[in-house]
């Protein structure tokens, strides 16, 4: 009798610690300016904080048990709910107010239990927007003056009429900085079209042994003899893709090699079906990175040695463009490089863009 009454006291010493510590949970996560809700592995709501009524329009009585990808009926949601795959974070729309946009996670915890988060990120996107916006319309602004100064500087330097040699030397170096300028500019557009749109529309057949074959005759060019540039192609090898996006992608990797290897350095270009789908690599035996700069190479205007790049006529947008271009064609790039050695960069396509002929 004493301890059948012992432990009932003890039961509900233990349901009143739990109610605290549930309470305290409630608590707190109805302070966060973030919607929370919880559901369960049937996708059925348990719980939900304030901010979620007001932005995902969660009503706590009526919808408890209501199931999740029911109160959350956007199609991307759908999707990304079947998939299960929750590493990264979903943007939707939120359902009740079509200004406001979310980012979702959902991150599962204890037993068979799923905590959603939706953040309201409006703002962010704007200023993303805004930013996007800004770099497009301030280089297509300034192509359109540039190309007439520069074909100014041109005509009067080609004339040789401009009379004093410090003029002379004047005008080459307007023109060398107009068109450092022009560079830039082109660059920058380039890389606002390719961010402009996630995925491609009008993919083509791209022939990627005719577009190499091109690219190394104009590397031969740049370097004017001082390497040696050979190649192994495979002639077979197509893509499905955009030509103009990946002739960008592997001229950048290309000319890269040649600017930055001394002279009587190789450079090796190499195409080739590997075993998880085609591959293209340049290999150089340049003056190579430092480890610690590779992971931020694709960085816009990164440059290991700023008056070196400048100097060779780079941009500082080469591998940003790369990066875009093989992130649109589903394919990774790959660096690995050892100082004073030289370095490759690889890019992975994958299987499902091998066009069979
Ligand atoms: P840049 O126009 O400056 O070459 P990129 O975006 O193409 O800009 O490259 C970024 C930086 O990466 C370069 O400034 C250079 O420091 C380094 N880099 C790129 N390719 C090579 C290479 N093949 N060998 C050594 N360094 C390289």
């Amino acid at each position: 009798m004493w301890k059948h009454l012992f432990m009932r006291v003890r039961g509900q010493k233990r349901k009143r610690k739990l109610r605290h510590l549930l309470s305290g949970f409630h608590k707190s996560t109805q302070a966060l300016p973030d919607a929370v809700i919880v559901f369960n592995d049937k996708g059925q709501v348990e719980w939900g904080n304030i901010v979620a009524r007001q932005v995902i329009g969660l009503e706590r009585k009526r919808d408890r048990d209501r199931m999740i990808n029911d109160l959350i009926s956007a199609q991307r949601f759908q999707d990304y709910y079947a998939e299960a795959d929750y590493q990264h974070p979903l943007h939707i729309d939120s359902p009740v107010n079509d200004s406001i946009r979310l980012e979702i996670r959902i991150v599962p915890y204890g037993k068979a239990k799923f905590l959603l988060q939706a953040r309201d990120v409006t703002r962010l996107q704007q200023l993303e927007t805004v930013r996007k916006d800004f770099v497009a319309n301030v280089s297509h602004e300034m192509r359109t003056p540039l190309t007439v100064i520069h074909g100014y500087l041109e005509s009067m330097g080609e004339s040789g009429d401009a009379g004093l040699d410090a003029w002379q030397n004047a005008i080459h170096r307007m023109r060398q900085q107009t068109g450092r300028v022009q560079r830039i500019v082109g660059d920058l557009l380039l890389l606002s079209r390719l961010e402009g749109s996630e995925q491609m529309d009008g993919q083509e057949h791209v022939d990627v042994p005719g577009i190499l074959e091109v690219i190394k005759e104009e590397a031969l060019t740049l370097s004017k003899g001082q390497h040696q540039i050979t190649a192994n192609i495979d002639e077979n090898l197509k893509l499905q893709g955009r030509t103009s996006e990946l002739e960008s992608a592997f001229s950048n990797l290309v000319f890269n090699a040649v600017r930055y290897t001394p002279a009587e350095g190789s450079i090796h270009l190499r195409w080739w079906a590997s075993k998880r789908g085609p591959c293209f690599m340049v290999r150089d035996t340049g003056i190579g990175i430092e480890l610690e700069h590779i992971p931020r190479l694709a960085e816009r205007f990164y440059r290991v040695d700023v008056g070196r790049s400048r100097q060779s006529g780079g941009t500082g947008l080469g591998l940003a463009i790369v990066k875009h271009v093989l992130t649109r064609h589903d394919a990774q790039l790959k660096i690995e490089s050892e100082p004073g050695k030289g370095s490759s960069f690889r890019c992975n396509f994958p299987e499902s863009r091998h066009l069979s002929q």
